[in-house]
């Protein structure tokens, strides 16, 4: 046999191999792909028996014989894989499992078309017309039977699973279109092989049968628009996004508009789209948009505006459809922002305004904490002379006494008094007496050390603490204080000559903390003060104007 007469069936052959190709590459799904080899193997076995009777030449009809049963060992299992995949049972599409599926029908079809020492099939009246089958041909047909019995079992799994209704529909029609092949197949291999000495060949029976099958997977598939689905959910999903979603070819013709764009824009399938008619008016924001769109439309480009034609700000994205490499097209998304505007607008506003606030609650905190600090230096603070009060001393005494005994640091204290004081009031009046009051506390600040404590202990008497120091120290201090009060000469409004005092002086200097370590801070503190009072009091009584030290140690 020559070559010639296969050329043709061989580039009939690359054809069905490049529609193949396309379905294959396409974006389509798997069923449509798996529907496609399914119904072209369908159509070989009608064509390959057409054949078997019509050519002359045996070794053509034995060609056709071993192709019918290559493509009945592969369409079996073509089916049982498009079965997997209409009822659902997404479970068995496992790679392992779709292999294992095609491994017995490749051995058998190995058989089919090397048909050893005649085992698959033989020639009655040296044609395939009638032929008589060998062990390989029962092998053959009871891989189809097995394949059979695996869908059957497949749509039994779907049957009792709790599957959507429409799938149970569907899987009723498969059985259907099943049970129709397999009794014709049953039928033609009974009456035709098995008593085929007996009848007359009766011609189209597992045609029939697939014809019949196809049928009922054809109403299947348009009843339950089991193809559709998932173009059908693309464009659901498409429809209800609230994005308005323009698909244009690269000449900005619309190939695709969702509903949501309808209300910002009226576009149509077919309509040339025009950006900048869009936009009708000119920003320098909106022209650098536009030039990017017309210019650069390999990039992505959007903006925010204002669309006046319906009064709403739309948020406009645009990106290029890219097929490996090259733009086919281009994906425009149409967002409206308006409520979101107006959300944003109103959460800067209350922010504005809290920021108000927050400033004015800063403010009204800084006058407060001012507020507190006077009240605090107030009520520490003595109205006449600006210096301590007693009760601030007092408190600070008691601390400053635990701690100096703890650590046994020397201390002195000093009580003066200015003598003869009521005289003062008296000769020039009282508001005199406060200004020589006054007058002595600033000579007192003047002379003491930044340590010191100075308080008015009241009425002209005056107290003032001497921290870290000794007698020596003490005393030289209090010289001081006596000597520069009494030559300070005050000048008092109203009054002709200036006016001067004396002051006396208690001194109590501590240095020794032995018996005192279990005392208590407030009774140790009076009779400190007791003792200092003491000395004063013995001072006024020798003559006023001197010092005297207290010997008693409290
Ligand atoms: P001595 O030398 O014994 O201290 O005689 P003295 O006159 O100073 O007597 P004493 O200390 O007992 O009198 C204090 C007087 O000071 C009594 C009171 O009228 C007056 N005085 C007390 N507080 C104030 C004050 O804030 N302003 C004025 N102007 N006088 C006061
Ligand atoms: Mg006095
Ligand atoms: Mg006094």
């Amino acid at each position: 046999m020559g070559l010639a007469p296969w050329i043709d069936l061989i580039l009939c052959f690359m054809l069905f191999a490049l529609l193949l190709y396309m379905f294959v590459s396409v974006t389509i799904t798997n069923l449509h792909k798996v529907y496609l080899g399914f119904h072209i193997s369908m159509m070989l076995w009608p064509y390959c028996q057409f054949a078997i009777k019509t050519i002359e030449n045996p070794t053509y009809q034995l060609f056709y014989v071993k192709l019918a049963f290559v493509d009945a060992a592969l369409l079996t299992t073509g089916f049982i894989w498009f079965t997997i995949l209409l009822t659902g049972q997404s479970q068995f599409l496992r790679q392992k499992v779709l292999i294992g599926l095609f491994v017995p029908a490749l051995l058998t079809s190995l058989g089919v078309i090397f048909n050893p020492n005649g085992w698959f099939v033989r020639p009655v009246n040296g044609g395939y017309i009638e032929r008589t089958y060998g062990p390989i041909f029962w092998v053959n047909i009871s891989i189809l039977i097995v394949h059979a019995i695996v869908s059957l079992y497949i749509i039994y799994i779907a049957l009792v699973s709790d599957q959507a209704p429409r799938i149970k529909n569907q899987v009723i029609f498969m059985l259907k279109g099943i049970v129709a092949v397999t009794a014709c197949v049953m039928a033609d291999i009974f009456l035709n092989v098995v008593l085929d000495d007996y009848l007359p060949v009766i011609p189209g029976m597992t045609s029939l049968g697939i014809l019949l099958s196809a049928i009922f997977f054809v109403i299947t598939i348009n009843r339950d628009k089991v193809f559709d689905i998932v173009t059908i959910a693309h464009q659901d999903i498409i429809d209800t996004m609230e994005y308005g979603i323009l698909v244009l070819d690269d000449h900005e013709i619309v190939i695709e508009v969702n509903q949501s764009l309808t209300p910002l824009l009226q576009l149509q399938i077919g309509d040339c789209f025009d950006m900048a008619g869009i936009l009708r008016y000119t920003t320098a924001t909106l022209q650098s948009f536009l030039d990017s769109y017309r210019e650069r439309p390999l990039e992505t480009a959007e903006i925010e505006l204002l669309l006046p034609a319906i009064g709403r700000y739309i948020h406009i994205h645009a990106a290029p459809i890219l097929v490996s490499g090259s733009r086919v097209g281009r994906i425009v998304t149409f967002q409206d922002i308006t409520e979101l505007r107006r959300l944003i607008n109103e959460t800067n506003q209350q922010n504005i305004s809290l920021q108000e606030r927050n400033e004015s609650l800063i403010r009204v905190q800084a006058e407060l904490f001012e507020t507190n600090h006077k009240l605090q230096k107030m009520a520490i603070t003595d109205s006449l002379t600006g210096c301590y009060n007693r009760h601030y001393l007092t408190q600070q005494l008691e601390n400053e006494l635990m701690k100096n005994r703890e650590s046994h640091k020397p201390f002195a204290i000093l009580l003066l008094d200015i003598d003869f004081f009521k005289s003062v009031n008296d000769h020039y009046g009282h508001l005199a007496g406060d200004a020589v009051i006054c007058g002595t506390v600033e000579v007192l600040k003047r002379t003491l050390r930044h340590t010191d404590i100075l308080a008015r202990y009241g009425g002209e008497e005056f107290i003032i603490y001497l921290p870290n120091t000794e007698h020596a120290e003490a005393q030289l201090i209090a010289e001081q204080v006596k000597a520069s009060i009494e030559s300070n000469r005050m000048v008092i409004e109203n009054i002709d000559q200036p006016l001067s005092v004396t002051i006396s002086i208690g001194l109590l200097a501590i240095h020794d903390f032995s018996a005192d370590t279990a005392r208590q801070a407030t009774s140790y503190l009076n009779d400190l003060f007791k003792s200092v009072d003491k000395a004063l009091y013995e001072a006024k009584h020798e003559g006023r104007n001197r010092i005297v030290y207290s010997k008693g140690h409290p």
